[in-house]
């Protein structure tokens, strides 16, 4: 039971890291990695971690923009105290701290007050879209989260941001540079087509990135096979991961994922050299899924 993609209230989790423990190790999960947005603040709350039956990897996934759309990459298994990372962090942490202040403002001149006041509040480190939503339902002015996306956050909805987040390159440079592994999180949430998928794999192993997130969550098994397909293509390694947000989505609870297709099981990001020379040596690591 391995887990490489999960967030807590550092970013836009509901669970606070030492909850998202105990929900792991309840579930039986042996290897976790804690992937909160732009912020790597849940591991240094925990350390030094260690337990019997889970072994805690270190992970973010950072935002980054690529042929003007924002594309998600998953760094796991880096240094921890590396300052480089640490700097990109703190930056992207900024610029979403200044995205929130923006839609406070453009949210004020339509009568909703009180954002900042709100966000202030919050255990989070990373500023996001997310908390925004669930302060509009708070507030009674939408009735779902989704409806906050589409009538306010989304990409139709009345508040339009952009982000400047750092190129893919370097991420996967500063995640490399510090040790570690990079990923690209969830491809289909992207609505990229077969040739621009193709393209940004292309770009993402050029720029020295690892492996592509094959199964996550409720992806249908016939675009889990066809991401496999693409990932062995570019010669990439295969991830898993829940994308574990809050309890109350069963469909994406921790170690939730179906198993890789049989033809990239052996492209398995455990078996990337470097995975086991970065693995912390507190419990024997587990090797399948
Ligand atoms: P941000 O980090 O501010 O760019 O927001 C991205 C996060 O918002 C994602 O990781 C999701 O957790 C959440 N999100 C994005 N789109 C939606 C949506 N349509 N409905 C619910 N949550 C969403
Ligand atoms: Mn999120
Ligand atoms: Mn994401
Ligand atoms: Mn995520």
């Amino acid at each position: 039971m391995i887990d490489l993609h999960s967030h807590t209230w550092l970013s836009d989790g509901e669970l606070s890291p030492q909850k998202l423990i105990e929900r792991a190790i309840s579930l039986g999960i042996q290897q976790l990695a804690i992937t909160d947005h732009d912020s790597v603040g849940a591991h240094h709350m925990l350390a030094p971690f260690e337990h019997e039956s889970l072994q805690l990897l270190s992970g973010v996934e950072i935002s980054t923009q690529w042929e003007g759309k924002e594309v998600h990459i998953v760094g796991i298994l880096f240094d921890l105290e590396n300052q480089d990372l640490a700097s990109l962090l703190q930056r992207q942490q900024v610029l979403r701290r200044e995205r929130a202040e923006d839609i406070a403002l453009q949210l004020d001149k339509t009568g909703i007050t009180g954002l900042m006041g709100y966000l202030n509040e919050l255990p989070c480190e990373s500023l996001g879209r997310s908390h925004i939503a669930t302060f509009l339902v708070e507030r009674g002015y939408v009735g779902s989260k989704q409806m906050a996306f589409s009538k306010y956050l989304g990409k139709r909805g009345r508040i339009q941001t952009r982000i400047p987040w750092c190129e893919i390159s370097e991420a996967v440079g500063t995640i490399r540079a510090a040790g570690g592994l990079s990923i690209i999180a969830h491809p289909d949430r992207y609505d990229f087509n077969r040739v621009k998928l193709r393209r940004l794999l292309a770009e993402f192993a050029d720029a020295g990135g690892d492996a592509v997130e094959v199964s996550y969550s409720n992806l249908h098994p016939e675009k889990l096979q066809a991401l496999a397909d693409r990932t062995i293509e570019a010669g990439l390694w295969a991830s898993v991961g829940s994308d574990f947000h809050t309890p109350s989505n069963a469909w994406m609870d921790l170690g939730r994922i179906r198993q890789l297709p049989a033809n990239c099981a052996s492209r398995a990001i455990w078996y990337h050299p470097r995975w086991s020379v970065a693995l912390p040596a507190n419990v024997p690591a587990a090797n399948n899924n």
